[in-house]
């Protein structure tokens, strides 16, 4: 195989040549300066506040996802200290569809910790932005070079796609090793005079040129020097890491109604979707009848006689990172209140205020439900 040819030498004297490693940094600068055209509403910004806001909601959503939450974000919480003030629902409910609901528990602690224990103001040294509750290393270093101009290297997979590309890397990037050779070239490479400006040329020249499919080699101010141009290799960099299979889950929500009202608990424990609220949930580990679950569910404690099965819904499915979701909706209207333990009945007209995951607003948005808001 190509890499395995050359890879070792050419690692080997590649990463560290201090010639290849300026021609690195100062083409990426000079690409930023005069090609870079990649506008996003939190570029330049200064206030640590809203690029630590832009950098959680990022984490692991699609930018154009992301803006409009942004958006919304710094309208309904122009500060720290007013985010810090919110509602846990009310801002749980800002975040509904965005997924990864730790990092929404996550933002509402450090929010809390900066207003209360930090008068409001934003951390100003790395260790310090590092030690923050939802903060690693990768948005230590774009909250510190981008705010206070620390001199702090980013490192994701933009990056790591960008440097195993250019420097002919064959190294996992989970691997102890692998982690800390693009750690320390990327730190090495920072252009410590203006590290802000690098980390966002860099992470821009992954996302618009280096892309993961068919980069603008053509077009890229790299080609001279990049060594998976030269060996006609590029999809072999970075190293491809094998995933694990997706568990497979079946939730199967029952909307119980009576009198105006449904059903419902806020999900906790260690599972998905902590925090966010669901109907009642049988979970199954394969496909199950609507019939047998409403019998195992409410067996001779609450028999048919009392309640009307008004809709059984399509299957739904959604797709996490670990894990496949699927199941469907059985909406029941009863003629006496049912009682289960961990659940209390919601109006319909205040269940619009409560935070459900997709699995379900996908559910409410297709059936047009009233209580629905997107
Ligand atoms: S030449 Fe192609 S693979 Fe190499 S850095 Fe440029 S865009 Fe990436």
């Amino acid at each position: 195989m190509i890499i395995n040819r050359f890879a070792d030498n050419y690692f080997m004297s590649g990463i560290k040549d201090r010639k290849r490693q300026l021609f690195f940094t100062t083409n990426l600068l000079s690409w930023n300066a005069l090609e870079n055209r990649r506008v996003m509403p939190w570029k330049g910004e200064k206030d640590p506040y809203k690029i630590w806001l832009s950098e959680i909601i990022l984490q692991q959503t699609r930018v154009e996802q992301g803006l409009a939450y942004y958006n919304n974000f710094i309208k309904t919480y122009p500060t720290v200290k007013k985010l810090a003030a919110a509602p846990e629902k009310d801002v749980f409910k800002l975040w509904e569809g965005l997924g990864y609901y730790s990092r929404c528990k996550n933002l509402l602690a450090t929010a809390a910790y900066i207003a209360n224990d930090c008068n409001g103001k934003f951390p100003s040294e790395y260790e310090l932005i590092l030690d923050l509750k939802g903060i690693g290393p990768y948005t230590a270093a774009a909250i510190g070079s981008f705010a206070f101009n620390l001199p702090y290297a980013v490192v994701d997979g933009n990056v790591i796609r960008v440097l195993a590309r250019f420097f002919g890397i064959s190294l996992s990037s989970l691997s102890p090793e692998g982690k800390k050779t693009f750690a320390n070239l990327a730190q090495t490479l920072l252009d410590k005079d203006q590290p802000g400006k690098y980390n966002q040329a860099i992470m821009d020249f992954g996302a618009t040129i280096c892309k993961p499919m068919l980069p603008l080699c053509s077009q890229c101010v790299m080609r001279s020097q990049c060594v998976a141009f030269k060996q006609d290799a590029i999809q072999e960099y970075p190293l491809k890491i094998k995933k694990a299979a997706k568990k497979q889950r079946w939730f199967y929500y029952v909307l119980a109604e009576y009198n105006g009202s449904f059903l419902v608990r806020k999900r906790s424990g260690k599972d998905i979707w902590q925090n966010l609220h669901e109907f009642i949930l049988t979970e199954s580990t394969a496909d199950a009848s609507a019939e047998e679950l409403l019998a195992a569910l409410f067996g001779q404690h609450f028999p048919m006689q009392q309640y009307q099965v008004r809709d059984i819904s399509k299957g739904y499915r959604q797709e996490l990172t670990h894990q496949t979701i699927r199941g469907c909706f059985i909406h029941i209207v009863s003629t006496k209140q049912l009682k289960l333990d961990g659940y209390y009945p919601e109006k319909k007209s205040t269940l619009k205020k409560l935070a459900f995951p997709k699995f379900i607003t996908q559910y409410f948005v297709e059936k047009n439900l009233d209580f629905v808001t997107n």
